[in-house]
């Protein structure tokens, strides 16, 4: 399916071509796609007396002498005049062959940034080349490539005009369509933006809003949403068991429930349930706020498929959690004649075959941490996997989990909510149900930022609060570079405020404790024997006890803003007013203020999750692969964020309409790079 020459591999020496791939380029048409940084104007020559100010200018000057110094530091210093005056070149990092091609007498033209330097007019590293008095001047503006060491902007420049020269242009979008999008065709958006003429104004090419580049732009996101998209309909073009209720099991559920579902949930049940009665696998996100009441809904879905007569399994990412989720969904179901099991890395030999046994028979629901997608967990009829807190989950193990079965439906769920842009990106393979509503009596959290001067107020605070009947989280410090200081610190502060607290009990949970000791401790919480719980971030995701309704923080301004987030959403879960004290120490780096400026200041997970994406940038945000960043070069999720929105209905008709056109717009785009997605 390749377009002419469009997959050949280029033609260059080998050396060559190893510096190449370096930079990404392996075929032709990777040359075609590989844009300028920016342009530089040699097309006039500036006297070296009038070249300062600041803007980049091209002199042509005669090397007087060069001469290595190594004082204070290895340097090439090439002294070199025209009519008008004298000027330094400065090179820190040099050639033998760049020594040779200034030497005295020699006449070259270099573009640059002039100084002012101590000795006069100066410019460092500047491109230049040899010339002859007379040579004439470029009559284009130079496009400045991204680069690798040893690969000069002329071998680029070279190549892919030769490249261009010879290449299939050919849009990939119908005329019609193009038109309608607004957008230049794409063969004279290329040949703009790799020569552009002289006396084009290079503002809106060096901000890249110029329309060539949002054609550039608009293409390369469409190739990212085709290349989502394809593999979404993939996924869904395969069979998987259907689960139609065949019992009231779901029903009796939600009767013995002390509370009725919101209106936010009951919506969303009704998507999942339509979902799994169909023949093929489900993939839906269920996205909620923190507290939003997602376990429900997942144990509704666990009922249609164990009512189906299938299996369900639900996984999530810490101990703690998988075991408070275990607990609710044996208190939940068991009574209703539902058998579940139970499988941590923590179990003991004896347990664990057991539970495996079970897995392997007559279990209904198997609950448990990474512990279930181990070699040797088998299941007999997995219908449905339910992933929580599925961010914390990388892409291999969710795949782990769906093989335990024989292409079983997926439900995923979430509380980091994505913001809306970065979601038609990160589940362009997902379809997505969102719980907007948080369960009624709910009371908003009061946050307060206290410097860490005041922490002994803060401690007679906490004294106050349990006095009044109620619990409170203390949160150590994060200690990301190191486990063990990390747990030392956790230590300290448990003695420190058991000291300071004498007569209250105070509990300490970390990640080191065994499984048994974590749950001895979060269970004495849960039933308030504990008044004041040391923890570490252990206990940020999906823990539940209403009655706590005081979080300190300490160090806040180490934490993300996620974190922060869900630690939080750890309180204001009872009828109490519920308070979080984030504790900081200055002095604030700017970052950390803005942090925490913006948990002070929102609570909505979405407006935080929006604010932490311009923080991070996306990469960062959910983990690269999944951003589908990898695949984008020019375009920016956010800033582009209308373009990603075309793009996203474009690729829909694409695909059904004019599916050759997709494979040529894929080809074209991705090329190799459509493996980056797998990794
Ligand atoms: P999350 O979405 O963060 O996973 P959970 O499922 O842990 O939230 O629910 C948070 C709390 O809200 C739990 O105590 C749960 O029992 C309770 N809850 C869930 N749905 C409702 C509802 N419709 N009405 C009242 N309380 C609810
Ligand atoms: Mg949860």
């Amino acid at each position: 399916m390749s377009e002419t020459g469009a997959s050949a591999p280029i033609r260059a020496s080998e050396a060559l071509r190893k510096k190449l791939a370096k930079i990404g380029l392996h075929r032709e048409a990777d040359l075609l796609v590989h844009l300028p940084l920016r342009y530089e104007d040699e097309t006039r020559v500036t006297p070296v007396a009038a070249a300062g100010g600041g803007e980049p200018r091209q002199v042509e000057v005669v090397v007087r002498s060069n001469e290595v110094q190594f004082r204070p530091r290895r340097q090439m210093v090439v002294r070199a005049a025209d009519d008008s005056g004298e000027i330094v070149l400065r090179f820190f990092s040099f050639y033998g062959s760049q020594q040779a091609a200034l030497a005295e007498g020699t006449r070259i033209r270099a573009f640059g940034e002039v100084r002012g330097g101590f000795f006069g007019a100066e410019m460092v590293h500047p491109r230049f080349r040899r010339v002859v008095e007379g040579d004439p001047l470029p009559a284009e503006l130079t496009p400045i490539y991204p680069s690798t060491a040893g690969l000069a902007n002329s071998a680029l420049q070279k190549l892919i005009g030769t490249a261009l020269a010879g290449a299939d242009l050919a849009d990939t979008l119908p005329d019609d369509l193009r038109r309608r999008l607004g957008l230049p065709e794409l063969a004279r958006s290329l040949r703009f933006l790799h020569a552009p003429p002289p006396g084009t104004a290079l503002d809106a090419l060096h901000a890249r809003n110029h329309p060539a580049w949002q054609r550039v732009k608009f293409d390369e996101v469409l190739a990212q949403q085709l290349s989502l998209r394809r593999a979404y309909l993939a996924r869904r073009a395969q069979g998987a068991p259907v689960l139609v209720a065949r019992d009231d099991l779901g029903a009796r559920l939600l009767d013995s429930l002390p509370f009725g579902l919101t209106g936010a949930q009951a919506r969303a049940m009704a998507e999942i349930g339509s979902d799994l009665a169909q023949p093929h696998p489900m993939q839906r996100l269920l996205q909620g706020d923190v507290g939003a009441g997602k376990t429900i809904v997942a144990a509704l879905a666990a009922c249609q498929a164990i009512s189906a007569g299938w299996q369900a399994a639900f996984m999530a990412p810490t101990e703690i959690l998988a075991e408070q989720h275990y607990l609710k969904l044996v208190g939940w179901l068991e009574p209703l004649g539902v058998k579940v099991a139970w499988l941590s890395g923590s179990l003991r030999s004896k347990a664990k075959r057991a539970q495996l046994a079970a897995a392997a028979a007559d279990a209904q629901l198997v609950v448990g941490t990474h512990a279930l997608i181990q070699e040797g967990v088998d299941f007999a009829r997995l219908g449905l996997a339910i992933v929580d807190e599925q961010h914390r989950f990388g892409v291999a193990q969710r795949l782990a989990l769906r093989k335990k079965g024989d292409n079983p439906h997926q439900l995923m769920m979430s509380a980091t909510p994505i913001p809306r842009t970065l979601a038609m990106s990160y589940y362009a393979d997902l379809d997505v149900t969102v719980l907007d509503e948080l369960p009624p009596g709910r009371t908003p959290v009061r946050t307060r930022l206290v410097a860490d001067g005041r922490r002994g107020d803060v401690v007679g605070f906490v004294g106050q609060h349990v006095a009044e009947g109620r619990q409170a989280y203390w949160v150590c410090p994060l200690i990301e570079e190191s486990e063990t200081l990390q747990l030392q610190t956790a230590e300290e502060t448990f003695a420190t405020l058991a000291a300071e607290l004498s007569g209250l009990t105070v509990g300490l949970v970390h990640g080191r404790l065994k499984a048994d000791e974590k749950q001895a401790v979060m269970a004495a919480f849960a039933a308030g024997q504990i008044d004041v719980l040391v923890a570490t971030t252990v206990i940020e995701v999906g823990v539940d006890v209403p009655n706590a309704s005081l979080m300190v923080i300490e160090h806040a301004e180490r934490f993300g803003l996620s974190q922060l987030h869900q630690l939080r959403g750890r309180v204001g879960r009872g009828a109490h007013e519920s308070s979080c004290i984030l504790l900081y120490a200055g002095p604030l780096g700017e970052t950390a203020r803005e942090r925490l400026k913006v948990i002070y200041e929102n609570s909505d997970g979405f407006e935080i999750a929006r604010r932490d994406l311009q923080l991070r940038g996306p990469g960062e945000f959910v983990g690269s692969r999944q951003s589908g960043v990898p695949l984008l070069r020019y375009a920016d999720l956010e800033l582009d964020a209308d373009l990603v929105e075309m793009a996203r209905g474009v690729a829909e008709t694409m695909l059904t309409e004019h599916p050759e056109l997709a494979e040529r717009h894929l080809q074209r785009w991705l090329g190799s790079r459509e493996e980056l997605l797998k990794s």
